[in-house]
């Protein structure tokens, strides 16, 4: 049985304060147990709201990391830093740091390698722009990135990692993959898991759809048989919004 996780991105929203706000607000409702919640914040308020979401299940994300413990990287975050503050996960190769921050697969596959070295669970995106939709070029090319993004990840790790499938054409446009397209294209993300590590790790791994997730649209998603969680953006940073997705 794989338990269903809705994470939050926060992206580059909300100082310490709001944060603290979001938090209470969130606290305010009852959350459904059996789903895992992940609020994924920016790296100045992780220890403020790991301070906050003490005495609840939520989970505390980041959103990037750099695969080094240390060393001359400025202005980058390494994953012992992020291990002293008690982050749970962190995402990795989000559209938006792929298109304009330059990751690469390559990079990608090194900060899951070092993310799970120092025991942080990466929620790796993968994902077409529309031009490949367009041509039909959608399962190739989010193939070729699970590929490479799993490169020497050993299949003990397989529980420790979730997949965010995430169309770029969806993530804050308000246009959304139907639940069928994603119960597609995360079934055949899940086929390739199978095909590089075998049956066991295909069922076993957790993929997540994420692009314009909505209350309105998650009941929907979340029936479907691959799905095993969403993704969200926009809709996590109102809590009403953000409790009805891990409610649904
Ligand atoms: C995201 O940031 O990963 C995302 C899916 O954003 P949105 O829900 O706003 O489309």
């Amino acid at each position: 049985m794989r338990t269903p996780i809705i994470a939050g991105n926060w992206k580059m929203n909300n100082n310490i304060e709001e944060s603290i706000e979001l938090v209470e607000e969130i606290k305010k409702f009852q959350l459904d147990r059996d789903v895992e919640a992940v609020i994924c914040v920016p790296f100045t308020d992780i220890k403020d709201v790991k301070a906050a979401i003490k005495d609840t299940d939520i989970k505390l994300g980041a959103q990037n990391m750099h695969w080094e413990e240390k060393g001359a990287f400025t202005g980058e975050i390494s994953p012992l830093m992020l291990k002293e503050l008690g982050v749970d996960y962190v995402i990795l190769g989000h559209s938006e740091r792929r298109q304009y921050f330059n990751e690469t697969d390559d990079t990608v596959n090194k900060k899951m390698k070092s993310a799970l070295n120092h025991d942080i669970k990466p929620i790796i995106c993968v994902g077409e722009s529309l031009e490949e939709r367009e041509s039909g070029k959608e399962r190739e090319v989010v193939k070729s990135q699970v590929i490479k993004a799993f490169e020497d990840i050993d299949r003990k790790e397989i529980e420790n990692i979730v997949i965010a499938y995430e169309p770029i054409w969806a993530i804050g446009t308000g246009k959304t993959a139907s639940a069928d397209d994603a119960n597609d294209m995360i079934g055949f993300i899940r086929d390739t898991i199978g095909e590089i590590y075998g049956k066991e790790e295909k069922q076993n791994i957790r993929i997540q759809y994420g692009g314009s997730v909505k209350p309105d649209t998650i009941s929907e998603l979340m029936g479907k048989e691959e799905v095993d969680g969403a993704l969200v953006g926009g809709a996590s940073l109102k809590s009403e919004d953000f409790v009805k997705l891990i409610n649904y």
